[in-house]
């Protein structure tokens, strides 16, 4: 038997763009697995829109290759097989949402006008569908941006900032319809997103970009699990402390223990046998925050830390 292979939906080798003596991608290797959401991170002009541009062949690369599912970035019926919103999208301000989408079907050939109720629904927009966009929110521009870019039915959505601008219940909207595009529709969303901490509840992986170049990738669970220790909040925190020995530090009113998962639970054990009462006992690991500025080497500063 032979093994299946699945072709990356994204394939990036040594692609490079410079703009006068601005490389804004330099050599930038890049693989996105087939399925789930991926995470395009990077501080500003570290090279995330540059990078979304060639792949929906709006710009030319410098250097390198770039290929969607399996084909060049310039070969049209690889093009057809992707949706992208890479701005705040603006549609005709006078068009109802369903007259925007209908507007695209029939005069632009995208979709079928059939499935729009489907599109209207699957964004949330059902209620909002014969209000003239004027009056639309960002979130719901967002959205009704992203019903655009699935009228064709891609297998490949490529989302920059989907979030940008939206309040935290749009967030949390946004947040839910990108899950269920991967994983009750099968579409592969690769995003790029400044929210560190909705780019850790939505995305499977991430790639984290600086100055053109890639410098951490992997599946979110494992570069979160790097460092992780179980938080137990205890008492007395005395006695749990005599019970961790080295293992184990005080946290404020909580103890830190630094041990593997596989330990955990004769750990847990010994606390209860040792007559200590257990409150809570949690994993926490690296996030995505400390890791993006560790590897940027971004300035961290109380706006930034807050900005998720
Ligand atoms: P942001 O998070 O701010 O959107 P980004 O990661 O998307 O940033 P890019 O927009 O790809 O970064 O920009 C990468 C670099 O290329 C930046 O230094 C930017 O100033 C430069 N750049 C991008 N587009 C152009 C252009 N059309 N002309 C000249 N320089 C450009």
């Amino acid at each position: 038997m032979t093994a299946v292979i699945e072709t990356p939906v994204i394939q990036v080798v040594g692609l490079t763009k410079t703009y006068g003596a601005v490389r804004a991608l330099d050599g930038l290797d890049l693989s996105i697995p087939r399925g789930g959401v991926y995470g395009v991170l990077g501080p500003n002009g570290a090279g995330k829109s540059t990078l979304f541009r060639i792949l929906l062949g709006l710009i030319r690369a410098t250097d390198g290759t770039a290929s969607v599912m399996g084909g060049a970035v310039t070969e049209v019926a690889h093009m057809r097989r992707m949706g992208s919103m890479i701005e705040t999208p603006r549609f005709p301000p006078y068009m109802t949402a369903r007259q925007v989408l209908r507007w695209l079907a029939l005069e632009h050939g995208i979709g079928a006008a059939t499935d729009i109720p489907h599109w209207l629904q699957k964004v949330g927009l059902t209620e909002a569908a014969d209000r003239k966009v004027r009056g639309f929110s960002v979130g719901m521009m967002q959205r009704l941006g992203v019903a655009a870019s699935l009228m064709s039915r891609p297998e490949l959505v490529i989302l920059d900032e989907p979030t940008s601008g939206m309040d935290p219940p749009g967030i949390q909207e946004m947040r839910a319809l990108i899950r269920s595009l991967a994983d009750e529709d099968g579409v592969t969303v690769v995003l790029a997103s400044h929210q560190l901490l909705e780019v850790q509840r939505v995305c499977d992986r991430v790639a984290i970009l600086n100055k053109g170049k890639l410098v951490r990738e992997g599946a979110v669970s494992e570069l979160t699990a790097v460092g992780e220790r179980l938080r137990l909040t205890v008492g007395p925190i005395d006695k749990a402390l005599a019970v961790l020995g080295a293992k184990g530090t005080r946290d404020g009113a909580a103890v830190m223990a630094d041990v593997r998962r596989d330990e955990g639970p004769a750990l847990i054990r010994a606390l209860v046998e040792a007559g200590v009462d257990i409150d809570e006992a949690r994993w926490v690991g690296t996030d995505l925050e400390a890791i993006f500025f560790t590897e940027t080497g971004a300035v961290q500063t109380p706006e930034t830390i807050h900005a998720g």
